[in-house]
């Protein structure tokens, strides 16, 4: 399950815009600064992918990159760039929520969730909304290198107590894996799951 060869193929500004291809697809999503360059980066090693939608404010773009010709991952906006509590609900414009209810080539939903910081209202709506709409998940864990915290809780603690209000949501609780792009951990495994979910 390596990469060799990534492939910029599009931006889309709208769900109908995407490439019109069979191709499997996996969608990357997370809040704004969850480490999701990053871990494109660590996934990819390759500095130079240009990840157009990461500043907040920037136009918000669906991003197809397209893997060893033969699967998409798909960078998606994030969410929760703004301060204002009101704001801490899930702001998805259309196009987004558009994107998940029809685009039929979509295999999962890597949704990053931040281990380094206590569970957040705004990842859980997320992961709510996806299971609503049985748009098949998996949590990927970031930041699992930062264990010198000062106060709060470890990255694993974190990681359970998400896990134990998820269960609550979903019957059948979503497959996850424990990353960082500092150490590289479960990079491997996470190429691995896709191609697990590609050959089913
Ligand atoms: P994005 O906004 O989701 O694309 O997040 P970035 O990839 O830009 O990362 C946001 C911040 O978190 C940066 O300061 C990164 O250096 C840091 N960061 C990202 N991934 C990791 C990680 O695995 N471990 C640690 N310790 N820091 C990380």
């Amino acid at each position: 399950a390596k990469i060799k060869e990534v492939e910029f193929v599009k931006s889309s500004a709208r769900a109908r815009d995407c490439p019109v291809d069979d191709r499997p697809e996996f969608a990357i999503l997370g809040r704004s600064n969850v480490g999701k360059s990053s871990l494109i980066n660590s996934l990819v090693r390759r500095k130079e992918i240009a990840l157009t939608s990461k500043k907040p404010g920037k136009t918000q773009l669906i991003n197809h990159f397209l893997v060893n010709k033969s699967w998409y991952l798909v960078d998606l906006p994030g969410y929760g760039f703004a301060k204002a509590p009101e704001a801490a609900k899930m702001d998805w414009s259309s196009f987004t929520k558009g994107y998940f209810l029809n685009r039929n080539t979509l295999v999962a939903v890597l949704l990053l969730i931040d281990a380094s910081v206590p569970p957040q209202k705004i990842d859980l709506d997320c992961a709510n909304w996806l299971g609503r709409n049985n748009i098949p998940i998996t949590f990927v864990f970031t930041k699992c290198d930062k264990m010198k915290v000062t106060k709060g809780k470890r990255p694993d603690e974190n990681i359970r107590d998400f896990q134990e209000i998820i269960r609550e949501n979903y019957k059948q609780h979503p497959p996850w894996i424990m990353t960082s792009s500092v150490t590289g951990l479960g990079r491997d495994e996470l190429l691995l799951h896709i191609s697990q979910l590609r050959n089913y």
